[in-house]
């Protein structure tokens, strides 16, 4: 395990910063309306690449961080991202010659608005969560015994890239058509049952053929970073949707990330195997790597008007059953190919007791049992003015690795008819 690596940015060597110069993740910010610009966390700052790209980082014949995005970067090729890394390591780092000629480009983070770090090409969210899938199978079947095929292969849908947001975007209840079991006919208004899941969210840099499989160890090498992602669903609708195909409008109302791209050379220390296979995998799911992290994940929630949010779940990423790399492979096997930018959700993470739940459906065992917030009140689902807050921590020997909270706020249902 590596130490704190110390830098000439003061608040980037405490042990309480998530973004210490072991760190360094990839985000867009603007501020005072600003154009988007692309920018690298080190403490409470904010190292703006766009602003140095000319001088420093030119890696192509056309500038890539003019756009406020990191595609382009990404599109460069894993030889460029450690160029680039081992570059801002040298430029930041305690005793840097550079420290005069690029301390002018530090934008204080509390004066910066975080937007999307990258555009999404398509986004794929998958059910690999094996606590996750119990639960849900005996709030919903009766039993906890998985589907026949779920220790065989990463189940997954395809989702919209148009529904994932930026963390601090609001999302609205949505609106939707539901059955009641014991009603006769279905009806159409505001969700009753919303909730969240708990996910990461692994970004492709590189993409695949059309037409070509992949390997998990092709795939591993293809993530060029992680994300915490919130899952919004609507339980009611998709309950009543979901069947034969798969969700649909309960999952397509928002997908909210946090805002920076944490890289996989940073996670590199923190790898962490997937547990035990109850069933042997097919070779084609074999990888050599460890592909889990050792990540702490927590979930917060706070009324409208409360003073503290409450920590309603917390577990770690290693609760996964497939890595984000099986399921790249999986995805792909076939000849689908995978672009530059596309997100996948790892599926809803839980721990084995009832605090380290990643859904408010096993918090709340589908509504049977309200949970209590730390203001007193209770919950089953979300209310209007509720705000979700993801968390995530990767902690080593004196520092940590965070990604900078993810964070909605539900408003009310927009009025239909209008
Ligand atoms: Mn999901």
């Amino acid at each position: 395990m590596s130490q704190l690596k110390k830098s000439w940015v003061d608040s980037a060597n405490s042990a309480e910063t998530p973004f210490p110069l072991n760190n360094l993740p990839y985000g867009v910010f603007s501020t005072a309306g600003s154009e988007p610009r692309c920018g690298v966390a080190i403490g409470d700052m904010i190292l703006d690449v766009t602003a140095l790209e000319d001088e420093y980082f030119e890696y192509s014949a056309e500038p890539v961080f003019t756009s406020g995005m990191w595609n382009e970067f990404m599109d460069l090729g894993s030889e460029v991202w450690a160029e680039f890394r081992s570059k801002l390591n040298e430029m930041l780092a305690e005793g840097s010659p550079y420290q005069s000629e690029i301390e002018e480009h530090l934008v204080p983070m509390a004066d910066a608005e975080l937007l999307m770090p990258f555009a999404v090409s398509e986004y794929t969210d998958f059910y690999a969560g094996r606590q996750h899938a119990a639960n849900m199978g005996a709030i919903l079947r009766g039993s906890p015994d998985l589907p026949a095929n779920w220790l065989h292969i990463p189940i997954g849908y395809n989702g919209r890239a148009s529904s994932v947001v930026i963390s601090g975007t609001p999302i609205h209840r949505p609106n939707g058509q539901r059955k009641a079991p014991d009603a006769e006919m279905p009806s159409f208004g505001p969700s009753m049952r919303l909730d969240i899941e708990l996910e990461m969210g692994a970004i492709v840099g590189k993409p695949s053929e059309f037409g070509q499989p992949i390997t998990v160890d092709e795939a591993d090498d293809m993530i060029f970073g992680y994300v915490l992602l919130n899952d919004w669903s609507a339980r009611d609708i998709q309950g009543w949707e979901y069947q034969p195909l798969g969700p649909f409008q309960g999952k397509a109302f928002g997908t909210s990330i946090s805002p920076w791209i944490v890289t996989a050379a940073a996670l590199e220390d923190f790898r962490a195997p997937t547990p035990e296979r109850e069933k042997e995998l097919l070779p084609y799911l074999d990888g050599s790597r460890d592909g889990l992290y050792d990540i702490e994940l927590q979930v917060l929630m706070q009324p409208e008007g409360g003073d503290t949010a409450s920590v309603v779940g917390e577990t770690n990423y290693t609760r996964m059953y497939y890595s984000a790399a099986e399921q790249l492979c999986h995805h792909a096997i076939g000849g689908c190919g995978m672009n530059v930018g596309d997100l996948l959700g790892s599926g809803t993470i839980s721990g084995p007791t009832k605090t380290e739940y990643g859904s408010l459906m096993e918090m709340s065992w589908a509504g049977r049992e309200p949970f209590t917030l730390d203001t007193g009140e209770t919950r089953t689902f979300i209310e209007d003015g509720d705000t979700l807050t993801l968390r995530g921590t990767a902690k080593g020997d004196g520092f940590q690795i965070g990604f900078g909270d993810c964070v909605g706020k539900i408003l009310p249902a927009v009025k239909w008819p209008k």
